[in-house]
């Protein structure tokens, strides 16, 4: 589903993302970790064409980011074909980014019937069982202030889930949240992973990657450092830097 191959990039003379390979399969959850600054978010954006790489290639459900091929050659996409394709990549963000004057069932509705011109009806229809799945079928009248930070976190990953997305990207889900709130999400993120959503998570949540997680990547200063399996990784990091951050960490 993700296939990134030598990705680069520089914002400046801050080279951020120097060299980063990785695969994720389709079905498959990859949890991204690694210490603050080490490009982790950058390389999330040039997944979803909200960076543009400068060197490398990322490639998405065999289509690469930022091109469209036609009789055999590479033509940079437009602005529309741009919005299109990161339609169909959902991301969510530590903070949640809803729109504060819209209702729930507003925020998940929004962009299937303007971006993807749905009829209402059929977004209503989906988002209420997005809204039940989450936990959240009673709050669908309800506006954003009102909502608690893992209420808000989990419409948020329902309103995504409305665009009825190939790849799920979630940049520190839960780091924003009260901890006692943190549960309640990560619950909603294994659920996804379980029906077999793709999905890179972004996380701090040791124990969630662990459980979760096919793929752990250990990211520092714009590198894999390791990568493998949470088995691997997590329980036998061989690697220093590793060992060192997973110390801090747990
Ligand atoms: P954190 O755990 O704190 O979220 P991160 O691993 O997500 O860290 P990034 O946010 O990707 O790290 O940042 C990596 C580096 O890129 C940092 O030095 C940051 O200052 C720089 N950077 C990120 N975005 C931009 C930008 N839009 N313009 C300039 N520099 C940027
Ligand atoms: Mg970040």
């Amino acid at each position: 589903m993700v296939e990134a191959r030598d990705v680069h990039k520089r914002f400046g003379s801050n080279h951020v993302v120097r060299g980063v390979d990785m695969t994720v399969r389709s079905g498959e959850v990859m949890c991204l970790l690694g210490p603050s600054g080490s490009g982790k978010s950058t390389f999330l954006r040039c997944i979803n064409h909200l960076e543009k790489i400068n060197g490398g290639s990322i490639a998405v459900d065999g289509e690469l980011v930022g091109y469209r091929r036609q009789n055999d050659r590479l033509y940079e996409l437009r602005d529309h074909e741009i919005a299109q394709r990161r339609s169909e990549i959902g991301m969510v963000f530590q903070h949640f980014n809803l729109f504060p004057h819209m209702t729930v069932l507003e925020n998940l509705i929004e962009a299937p019937v303007q971006v993807r011109r749905e009829k209402t009806k059929d977004a209503s229809e989906r988002a209420i069982r997005l809204l039940e799945r989450v936990g959240l079928a009673d709050k669908a009248g309800a506006y954003p202030r009102s909502l608690s930070g893992g209420q808000q976190q989990r419409v948020a990953i329902a309103r995504a889930l409305n665009m009825r997305p190939k790849l799920m990207l979630f940049d520190e889900p839960t780091s924003a949240l009260d901890p006692e709130l943190v549960g309640e999400v990560l619950d909603v993120m294994r659920d996804l992973a379980a029906d077999g959503m793709t999905m890179i998570v972004v996380t701090h949540e040791i124990g969630f990657a662990k459980e979760v997680a096919d793929t752990v990547t250990f990211m520092d200063a714009g590198v894999v450092v390791e990568t493998g399996p949470p088995a691997q990784v997590i329980d036998d990091p061989q690697r220093e830097r590793t060992r060192s951050f997973l110390a801090k960490v747990l």
